[in-house]
């Protein structure tokens, strides 16, 4: 099946309902043509409000635009949009069978009974939900009623394909397996696709880019592994994953040091002007004391199945937490060294709330 994919842009945008609340500040966004973005941000953030903004459920404030493949869809209502809509839990039709369910949109449009039929025979295939035409929602997994819910929304051969957390009542066993059959499937159909998650596994799974969100705006946008290894807030850099801050005193900042457990390591040249900077928990090395390693006293072992998780008390920081491999067999009471790379530093423009 041949599906259109057109860049998105959404230019300007903000939202004030109309109990006076900001549910978006002024937002301005890029979609390119076929790629899965996600909407990532703690819930209240206003990732619904813009993905609804985009479907034209909700109206922005004036001066917002709404741009699909170079064409302003601004004024134009839901149905016009060309838009297919995936929501938490899938919502299928409890009574209907799958194909009944994923003919839906055709049957609405007036298209005729052979030419549903060949439709969603097709579709059927793409999404490997043969054999279970005549089941209802209830009778079927978890897997196949994701399944039904995108055979459904591409039905209607969409431009933009907007999913608002599909994944968020599962538990987490199933939640894993059918985000990464989502991630898949979403390549095989190759659409321009906007997925909404308050998950940043689940993010980073499924999409190409992630939009990181906090208190109605935009964070920073980019790759996984980009935000993740260079956020631009602490706020991203904490949202992505752990990290442990690292204070820097006076004396160290004058010296370009950082001092770890008695140690000094070099702190990059364009932070030296920070009092904070911040090394995730995979990436402060701990082994056997040293020379050149600093000295830390283990107070916590968790064993995490894939991991060990320490809390290591040093001097003149904080407890910091570090990750290391699970045959790890450091114990509480331990002294151990600790080390950290320059470059596995992070640092952001704001200090940490
Ligand atoms: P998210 O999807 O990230 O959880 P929302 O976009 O749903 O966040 O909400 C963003 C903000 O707008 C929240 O403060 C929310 O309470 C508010 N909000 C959402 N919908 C409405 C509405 N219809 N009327 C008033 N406030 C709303
Ligand atoms: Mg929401």
């Amino acid at each position: 099946m041949e599906l259109e994919r057109v860049p998105v842009d959404v230019i300007g945008c903000s939202k004030t309902y109309a109990d006076g609340t900001r549910g978006l500040l002024a937002t301005t966004l890029a979609v390119e043509a076929g790629e899965v973005l996600a909407l990532l941000g703690p819930s209240g953030c206003g990732k619904t409000t813009l993905l609804r903004l985009i479907a034209g459920l909700e109206t922005p404030d004036p001066g917002g635009r709404i741009v699909f493949g170079g064409q302003d869809v601004s004024d134009r209502p839901v149905e016009q949009r060309g838009i297919g809509m995936v929501f938490q839990s899938y919502a299928l039709f409890p009574h209907m069978t799958v194909e009944a369910n994923i003919g839906y949109g055709l049957r609405i449009r007036g298209v005729g009974k052979a030419e549903e039929r060949r439709q969603v025979g097709e579709l059927i295939d793409l999404t490997r939900l043969g054999g279970l035409e005549k089941k209802r929602p209830g009778e079927l997994s978890g897997g196949q009623r994701q399944r039904v819910a995108l055979a459904r929304a591409v039905a209607v051969r969409p431009r933009v394909l907007l999913l608002d957390e599909p994944l968020a009542a599962l538990d987490a066993k199933l939640k894993e397996s059918l985000r990464d059959e989502l991630a898949e499937l979403l390549r095989r159909l190759h659409i321009t696709a906007i997925h909404v998650t308050h998950d940043q596994q689940e993010a980073m799974a499924i999409a190409d880019r992630l939009v990181v969100m906090s208190a109605g705006r935009i964070m920073q946008i980019g790759l996984a592994e980009d935000l993740y290894r260079a956020p631009k807030h602490a706020f991203v850099a904490e949202f992505l994953g752990r990290v442990n801050r690292l204070r820097r005193a006076p004396d160290a900042m004058a010296a370009g040091q950082l001092r770890l457990g008695g140690a000094s390591f070099a702190c990059p040249p364009e932070w030296q002007g920070q009092d904070t900077l911040f090394v995730r928990p995979e990436d402060l090395q701990v082994g056997a004391p040293q020379p050149g390693w600093g000295e830390a006293r283990i107070e916590q072992r968790m064993f995490l199945g894939d991991r060990v998780r320490l809390k290591l008390q040093l001097p003149e920081q904080d407890p910091l937490t570090a990750d290391v491999g699970r045959d790890n067999a450091y114990r509480p009471g331990d002294t151990v060294g600790v080390r950290v790379d320059p470059d596995r530093l992070m640092s952001s423009q704001e200090s940490m709330a």
